[in-house]
């Protein structure tokens, strides 16, 4: 097939459920991105915060090519030396001496992993946010909360409340002794980069050692370095229960994770729970090869010194009512509802992001970003504003 006709034959052949996509995407190196008529593209979303290094990086090809001409596939029946590394690593990275990984492919898998576990504590109720997003699967989907996301599949699992996000008085009044979970994302990604009130983690943690819940953060969009810490919530000084990742975890390899802290950690029994695919031994090279480099490279004290960047000059852009997030995870709050025609104007400009609202512009871009491809971003983001408003 010509890669023009990518698009032209993607209704025909593809289920409709994302909708027809603007673009047709053949390659990619670092943050450049080339369409199927060979136009480039600064890739300011990063699969939505997944290509941690960018595309086609050296050591992620390097990692991946060495493991898959060596061992490519073992069933779960047999242990491998990539999975126990990466887990040993997300184990220090926990600072849990008790943490225990289980290994899937997707951010809703790491959070059923969750929620399964949860049932392990003998409770079954459980809380999340309205508003949140925490995946598509059933169990999921039980869990993101909003309503058209939900809605055409009801029933969804029974027991499930939704809260405010941020309204720790709201979270209160809801969970009790029949509690599992409590699961909240450090920042609500999908949402529209939400940030909580910075005493908020702390109130939910307070909340769940009351009442015997376990804490999950969902950090699928928060975790690997993207907020300047390995993981979403550490800004607040608290520590989950349960961690999940997946996203920039594999740098656009689909490999997730559920860390279980503690005493949460011993909850599943041999039987409970498994994945065929879960800690594939390429997948986990790739992840190993991403966090080693993100720590050699100080990536964490580059993604901050961007973050600072990128609020101060964004702010003072005409349009633009406030800037939200953390790191490279950023929300820009419009002053019109025009996002999506500001994604186009931008995208027509050479530079890809998303509009999670009619308001918000999202941008996550590879935390590999160089201080020059900040800047063109801003430069063509005031460019864009100026035509647009
Ligand atoms: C993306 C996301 C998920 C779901 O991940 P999938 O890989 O699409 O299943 C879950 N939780 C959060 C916070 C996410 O951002």
């Amino acid at each position: 097939m010509k890669d023009g006709r990518v698009l032209d034959n993607w209704s025909q052949v593809m289920q409709n459920n994302y909708g027809p996509p603007s673009l047709a995407l053949v390659s990619g190196k670092g943050l450049v991105v080339v369409d199927s008529d060979g136009k480039k593209y600064l890739d300011f979303l990063g699969g939505i915060a997944t290509n941690a290094l960018g595309h086609a990086h050296p050591v992620i090809v390097k990692a991946v090519t060495k493991q898959v001409s060596v061992l490519g596939h073992v069933s779960n029946f047999y242990a491998h030396p990539k999975a126990v590394a990466l887990a040993g690593k997300l184990k220090e990275m926990s600072g849990d001496s008790d943490a225990r990984v289980f290994f899937a492919q997707s951010g809703a898998e790491a959070v059923e992993a969750a929620i399964k576990l949860s049932r392990r504590t003998g409770r079954s109720r459980m809380v999340a946010a309205q508003g949140a997003f925490h995946g598509r699967t059933m169990g999921a989907l039980s869990l993101t909360g909003q309503p058209s996301k939900r809605e055409p599949f009801l029933p969804l699992l029974k027991g499930v409340k939704h809260v405010p996000y941020g309204d720790i008085e709201a979270m209160r009044r809801v969970v009790n002794k029949k509690t599992a979970m409590v699961i909240i994302e450090p920042i609500m990604g999908e949402a529209g980069v939400i940030v909580p009130p910075p005493d908020y983690l702390a109130g939910v943690r307070e909340i769940c050692d009351a009442t015997g819940a376990l804490m999950v953060a969902d950090c699928v969009q928060t975790g690997i370095a993207r907020t300047g810490d390995w993981f979403g919530y550490e800004y607040s000084g608290i520590r989950p229960d349960v961690i999940t990742l997946a996203k920039a975890l594999g740098g656009g390899l689909p490999l997730s994770a559920m860390i279980a802290c503690g005493a949460s950690a011993y909850l599943f029994a041999p039987g409970d729970h498994g994945s065929t695919f879960g800690g594939n031994p390429i997948t986990c090279a790739a992840g190993l090869a991403i966090l080693n480099y993100i720590e050699k490279n100080n990536l964490m004290i580059a993604v901050k010194k961007h973050e600072k960047r990128l609020f101060q000059e964004i702010a003072l852009i005409p349009g633009v009512n406030e800037i939200r997030g953390a790191g490279l995870l950023i929300g820009i709050e419009l002053t019109n509802p025009i996002a999506q025609k500001v994604l186009v104007d931008l995208r027509s400009a050479g530079v890809l992001v998303n509009a999670p609202t009619p308001t918000t512009i999202r941008i996550a871009p590879a935390l590999t970003v160089s201080p020059a491809q900040i800047g063109t971003f801003i430069s063509i983001f005031k460019k864009v504003m100026t035509h647009v408003s």
